[in-house]
């Protein structure tokens, strides 16, 4: 009785459409649910991702679990996961995305999974890091180790919306530094992320780890959006 109490004052909601959930319902309501744009690139070896950073970096895998659509559910998802502190949120799609990824017998041969660190002073403003969040959910179920303290952010980059390619990629290349050269060498380190757009951020962060010998890397971001 408390619990539908505490429903009927605090209604849990769809992060994707606001409807209101089941009980039988976490997150996302079925239609949403059923309705994601899942872009399945796992399954490729050549997918537009790869081809987004061909001559730029080698990469072993990369893939995203979604598609970007503006003013749809993703676009809603990433902003509950980004300001509007939904954490479990973050771990929940992680899970399901390292699900995909074990079942499709995807990524295998990755030894470790390193999110893009946000900068000290951002983390401690927003309080958790939404591409950590992910990290954890994929290790929870593809069952790799996650990194969090072998690649730091050195500054707090200013938004990169309305800078050209050349300019975000000046404007990120000594954004990270490495701290534990030795906890990533001969290691295959899967760089995650929230959003992959132009890919200059992913790119600056795999360079740097490219650097500890051995090493080699795949991407998983939770959404791709065409440019
Ligand atoms: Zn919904």
């Amino acid at each position: 009785m408390l619990k539908d109490l505490y429903q009927t004052v605090f209604p849990r909601v769809c992060y994707g459409c606001t409807t209101d959930l089941a009980k039988t319902e976490n997150w996302l309501c079925s239609y949403c649910r059923n309705n994601l744009p899942l872009t399945h690139f796992h399954r490729y070896e050549q997918n537009p991702i790869t081809q987004l950073f061909t001559g730029r970096i080698p990469l072993v895998h990369a893939a995203s679990f979604c598609y970007f659509v503006k003013e749809s559910a993703v676009q809603h998802l990433l902003h509950a996961l980004k300001y509007g502190n939904a954490t479990k949120l973050g771990t929940s799609i992680g899970e399901w995305y390292g699900t995909s990824l074990r079942n499709d017998h995807a990524f295998e041969n990755i030894d470790l999974i390193i999110p893009i660190p946000l900068h000290l002073s951002k983390l401690q403003q927003r309080g958790y890091n939404q591409s950590a969040l992910f990290a954890h959910g994929l290790s929870n179920t593809f069952e790799r180790p996650v990194d969090l303290q072998s690649v730091i952010r050195n500054t707090a980059t200013s938004t990169q919306t309305k800078k050209n390619r050349m300019e975000r990629w000046e404007n990120v290349a000594d954004v990270f530094s490495i701290t534990a050269a030795d906890a990533l060498k001969d290691k295959h380190v899967l760089l995650v992320d929230d959003v992959i757009t132009t890919g200059a951020t992913l790119e600056a962060c795999a360079n740097k780890i490219l650097q500890v010998a051995g090493t080699s890397i795949s991407i998983a971001t939770i959404a791709f959006a065409k440019l």
